[in-house]
């Protein structure tokens, strides 16, 4: 194939930036399941690079390379889920560093982080994005180190400035990871927004069909620190398999389409429900209601997403009904799939969540939206 600068992201990654299975001409690249390979006579390795799969498998390098031309990194690496990919970053800091942030994010890292940070010494603040300057007040100078943010947050949807919050993490000397897997690269591309790190949970848009679980780190730069993370993933063997990477280049070859499809089909349910008697108010970034529509049509070049929530009148007991009548919808947790999800967030984070107990949360997939539309109609009445 062409280089893949010389045509549109969409057609690289539709074609895999360019790799297909050199051995037979395979128009499908190929999955190498060997954990190890071969060193020649002089023990030089067969093919430089390829040694041992903890480390590095061809196969990886496909959906790697996929992510890299997504993104507009210098660096990629898979990891066996989200939350590895984070704790890898999260595990390059020392005793005495400190963390900013935001409130409302993936519960499962805030959890682990407040532990985590507990047990190292290393200090952790939450913001609030709603609150004037509440990234700048949060940082402490020459202490913080990482500055975490997730755009759209979950489940509130609260979009995060991530060019003006580079800039503050950079001004106090601290590095700028990006949580964008609800936005994925299609919507907003955060290395060019001024982010280090991009990480992905890839088993939700990435690879789009509720079937693989994965993680990312995208580097804007090949430096030390993203060598150290490197390392870590090396040592600590949080590395998907080979079948599963090859699932995920599979998946990602779709992603142009699929949130072509989300976008539209969150964006019709969102208007349509705005105004029932039942629904308090819809949280999604393309509404002009929403707290942050002007900084959503900014950053969110590539569409609003597939993810929207609902406040319900009459609080929890209502949205557990809400959810018991769903046909279409399916009640589980996670989000991205092709089929579309409803779930009471509350219910799963539980005592302490900061998530309002009369929220469900939907994640919208590539089924009929007049389908869609007339299960909440259903569900609501
Ligand atoms: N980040 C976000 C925004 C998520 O929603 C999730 C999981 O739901 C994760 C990270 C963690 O990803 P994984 O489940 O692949 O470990």
């Amino acid at each position: 194939m062409k280089n893949p600068a010389d045509v549109s992201v969409e057609t690289s990654n539709a074609q895999a930036v360019g790799n297909i299975d050199q051995a037979t001409g395979g128009i499908s690249p190929a999955i190498h399941p060997s954990t190890t390979f071969l060193r020649d006579e002089n023990y030089a390795l067969f093919v430089e690079g390829n040694s041992y799969s903890r480390d590095e498998n061809p196969t990886y390098k496909v959906a790697e390379a996929m992510l890299c031309n997504l993104e507009g990194g210098a660096d990629a690496m898979l990891f066996s889920s989200g939350m590895a990919a984070a704790m890898t970053i999260v595990q390059t800091l020392y005793p005495g560093d400190h963390i900013v942030a935001p409130r409302i994010m993936y519960w499962g890292l805030r959890h682990w982080l407040r532990s985590f940070c507990s047990q190292y010494h290393i200090g952790l603040s939450f913001f609030d994005p709603a609150e004037p300057n509440a990234l700048e007040r949060a940082i402490v100078k020459n202490t913080t180190k990482l500055v975490w943010l997730e755009s759209p947050c979950n489940p509130t949807w609260d979009i995060l400035n991530i060019s003006e919050s580079a800039e503050i993490a950079h001004s106090a000397g601290a590095i700028l990871a990006v949580d964008s897997t609800v936005a994925t690269p299609v919507l907003t591309q955060p290395i060019k927004l001024g982010a280090d790190f991009v990480v992905h949970s890839a088993t939700k848009y990435l690879n789009g069909h509720c079937d693989v679980l994965a993680g990312a780190i995208v580097a804007a730069q090949d430096n030390e620190l993203w060598q150290k993370m490197r390392e870590i993933r090396l040592n600590a063997g949080c590395i998907l398999g080979s079948l599963e990477a090859w699932l995920l280049q599979r998946g990602m070859r779709t992603l142009f389409l699929r949130m072509d499809r989300v976008n539209q089909s969150a964006l019709v349910i969102a208007e349509c429900f705005e105004k029932h008697a039942k629904v308090k108010q819809v949280l999604y970034p393309g509404l002009p209601s929403h707290p942050d529509h002007d900084i959503a049509k900014n950053q969110m070049t590539g569409g609003f997403g597939g993810m929207l929530s609902f406040r319900i009148h009459g609080g929890e007991n209502a949205c557990l009904e809400i959810v018991k009548r769903c046909k279409v919808f399916k009640r589980a947790t996670s989000l991205g799939g092709v089929e579309s999800l409803i779930e009471h967030r509350y219910s799963i984070e539980g005592e302490g969540s900061p998530v309002p107990r009369d929220l469900l949360r939907l994640s919208i997939g590539i089924e009929s939206v007049q389908d869609l539309i007339s299960d909440l109609t259903h569900a609501l009445e």
